[in-house]
């Protein structure tokens, strides 16, 4: 197939019908990804503090250190329950996830590792992000590779591509001015692809970006999955979500019209409903990102059923049935797998499943997926907001329970799909 390039990219995802362009991503899928395997995982998400220098405008999550009353960071005693219960519900990871905290240097994070690796040896640790590394890095004046071959030494398995947003410094320097920039992102990526680290990569959209940054922001992650060192996994995989803003400091500002000039929310007119436009981003970066295996449903932030369909499009991983989020959810982001197909209606947009059904029938119609009837019906990464934790060693907790599982199987059944459970390294569990 041949590579697209910004231009083509831009056309097809902008113009295609969305059926041609699910049917395109189709083919990419089992180019990828032979049979109709879906994938999914079982890990939980940990956020180990709140406290963050940075303050992005999008986030709820994180608090100044001079806020007593809100920060916090958790004791050691409180992961071994967690890591407890995640054993006893089949997980085998903890994705752990923070702030750039002031004072935790590169001591912290090894120190915490280490401890993590001596109450079970085999849980894997997906921790940080492309920001934390070089906040580390900063604070404890050393390289990003110094950084990164002291946490794998010290546990670190995987590297999640966290704190992406968008890689487009006009856009990073309004939301999150004081956030590594795209090109420091792609170094920190860089230097952990060379190392031979597993990675993922991400993209958040739906705030004051054009459709053209979305594009480059893939062809950014291409180019440097291009640069990996041969025989290293690089990017294992790319998950994308649409950002959640109820209560940030970015939706404030739009309703009390304080943007400013060349600053807009949405960044262009909105063209599709949130459904399509979901489901049209999995597709492209499937099409764009030709040399990454997997592309992840995110359903968490979108919802099971649109998570379903994303299998359509492109999509062959439903992530992770995550025990405990904290992070998307405090925005917006309450999705369980409570939710089965059938369901109308997501984000409180009242009628957009009634909106979609038209675009079903170009789906359904496609010789390579199950399509997306009515009746058929995985995180994200970190970085968006949440709001006070009243109960941070418990947070609202539990998206999954024993069921959970079983819920999700008979889900990616239903869709005409056969689930097998994963590691992070995408090795069957
Ligand atoms: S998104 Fe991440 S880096 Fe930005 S303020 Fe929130 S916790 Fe800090």
């Amino acid at each position: 197939m041949k590579r697209l390039d910004k231009d083509e990219a831009l056309s097809l995802y902008s113009n295609a019908p969305l059926g041609e362009l699910c049917e395109r991503a189709q083919k990419a899928r089992f180019a990828h990804v032979p049979g109709r395997r879906v994938s999914y995982q079982i890990d939980r998400n940990v956020n180990y503090t709140n406290v963050c220098l940075s303050g992005c405008k999008f986030c709820n999550f994180h608090c100044r250190p001079d806020e007593p009353e809100k920060a916090y960071t958790l004791t050691f005693e409180d992961y071994l329950p967690k890591i407890a219960e995640l054993r006893a519900l089949g997980g085998d990871q903890l994705l752990l996830q923070g702030g750039l905290h002031p004072r935790y240097g590169i001591d912290f994070y090894e120190t915490l590792f280490r401890r993590l690796k001596e109450v079970d040896p085999d849980l894997k640790l997906n921790a940080l992000g492309p920001p934390e590394i070089a906040h580390i890095a900063r604070l404890s004046r050393m390289t990003y590779r110094e950084v990164l071959v002291r946490l794998r030494d010290a546990g670190l398995d995987t590297l999640p591509g966290a704190g992406a947003e968008i890689l487009a410094d006009r856009v990073r320097r309004f939301l999150s001015p004081a956030k590594p920039s795209a090109q420091q992102w792609l170094d920190v990526m860089r230097e952990a692809h060379a190392l031979g680290m597993s990675t993922t990569a991400t993209m958040v959209y739906g705030h004051i970006e054009t459709l053209a940054e979305r594009i480059d922001h893939l062809l950014a992650l291409r180019a440097l999955q291009d640069d990996r060192p041969a025989g290293a996994p690089g990017f294992r995989a790319f998950i994308c979500w649409p950002m959640q803003l109820t209560g940030t400091a970015l939706a404030r500002m739009a309703a009390e019209g304080r943007l400013p000039e060349g600053i807009s929310l949405p960044g262009e007119p909105r063209r599709w409903l949130p459904d399509e436009e979901f489901l049209r981003t999995i597709a492209i970066a499937r099409l764009v990102l030709d040399n990454v295996d997997h592309i992840q449903a995110s359903w968490l932030t979108v919802g099971l059923p649109t998570g379903l369909r994303a299998l359509s499009a492109g999509a062959d991983d439903m992530g992770s049935i995550m025990i405990e989020e904290n992070v998307v959810s405090s925005a917006g982001s309450r999705h369980t797998l409570d939710e089965m197909p059938g369901q109308t209606g997501h984000d409180g947009l009242p009628g957009q499943d009634e909106g979609f059904r038209g675009q079903d029938e170009g789906l359904r119609g496609n010789d390579y997926g199950a399509g997306c009837p009515e009746d058929n019906p995985d995180a994200g990464a970190h970085t968006t907001g949440k709001g006070s934790l009243a109960d941070p060693a418990g947070a609202h907790s539990s998206l999954a329970d024993p069921a959970g599982a079983r819920n999700l199987r008979a889900a990616i059944i239903s869709a005409g799909f056969t689930p097998w459970l994963r590691d992070q390294q995408y090795n069957a569990r």
